[in-house]
């Protein structure tokens, strides 16, 4: 480690940045925009199970300047589709899973569009409310009733036997296999991305849920650290490093990086 050192973090949105349903906090959008503004760091990915127009959007509003844009990485429904920048057309997009275009997608997306007409029309009967956020890529039906998220899940590995499904406190991400937030990484260090001061081992991943484990495991394959926040004992479990809340890992980070340090400087523990 040496003064000289940029990092590059890789955020998980809601659970992580911002309370589920909430905003993030006043202190963490603070941080997240020093954090954006260090020297100490190389790029800030947000990498969230939400449809990317909805992360740039988010971060339209965290940037007052666009003076860091080039740092900035948003991608969404689990790393499917990603851009740099915040730019709206994106400059530039990219998908995953071979997607070359709209008509790729639109073939990848087909089965999961009948599995939503199939979960509409058996919430209908049952009387259920399930609402669907507007993805890219799979289907994300949410509901407030645990036991509805899980029946859901149980109807989606029936009709879609090789889908990955994560389950999550408020919904269920449902998406074709090979596409999680690991996947992503894969991608943006592979040097297509003309993202060349990326240092694999200088990543650090910070992460709430079962959808962030696989981008998690990838960093850690690479010799960088996987960061927990919250209570999820499975996330936990995978990663090298826990805070309860986002406020106290970023202040870490600066505090650490501010000197010279490595961003979890003395906290790793093994
Ligand atoms: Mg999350």
């Amino acid at each position: 480690m040496n003064n000289q050192a940029q990092y590059n973090y890789d955020f998980d949105y809601d659970g992580s940045v911002a309370p589920f349903n909430l905003c993030p906090s006043v202190p963490t959008l603070q941080m997240m925009k020093q954090l954006i503004a260090s020297p100490h760091t190389n790029s800030v990915g947000i990498l969230t199970g939400k449809p990317l127009d909805y992360i740039v959007g988010v971060f339209r509003g965290y940037l007052e300047a666009c003076e860091y844009e080039h740092k900035i990485i948003l991608s969404g429904n689990n790393g499917f589709k990603t851009q740099t920048g915040i730019a709206w057309p994106p400059a530039h997009e990219h998908f995953l899973c071979g997607a070359k275009d709209e008509l790729d997608v639109e073939r990848l997306q087909a089965p999961f569009l009948a599995l939503k007409r199939k979960l509409l029309v058996w919430a209908k009967e049952n009387g259920h409310h399930i609402w669907f956020q507007s993805n890219n890529i799979g289907i994300t039906p949410f509901s407030e009733d645990e036991t509805i998220r899980l029946k859901i899940k149980e109807i989606a590995e029936k009709e879609l036997s090789d889908a990955d499904i994560f389950l999550h406190p408020d919904a269920v991400d449902i998406l074709p296999k090979d596409i999680n937030k690991g996947a992503l990484l894969d991608d943006l260090f592979s040097g297509k991305w003309g993202l060349e001061k990326l240092a694999p081992e200088n990543t650090l991943v910070i992460g709430d849920g079962s959808n962030d484990i696989p981008m998690m495991k990838k960093a850690q394959e690479w010799g960088g650290y996987a960061v927990a926040i919250g209570r999820n004992e499975q996330v936990i479990e995978v990663a090298d490093v826990h805070f309860l809340t986002i406020e106290s890992a970023l202040a870490t980070f600066l505090a650490f990086t501010d000197v010279g340090l490595h961003p979890l400087h003395g906290q790793i523990q093994n």
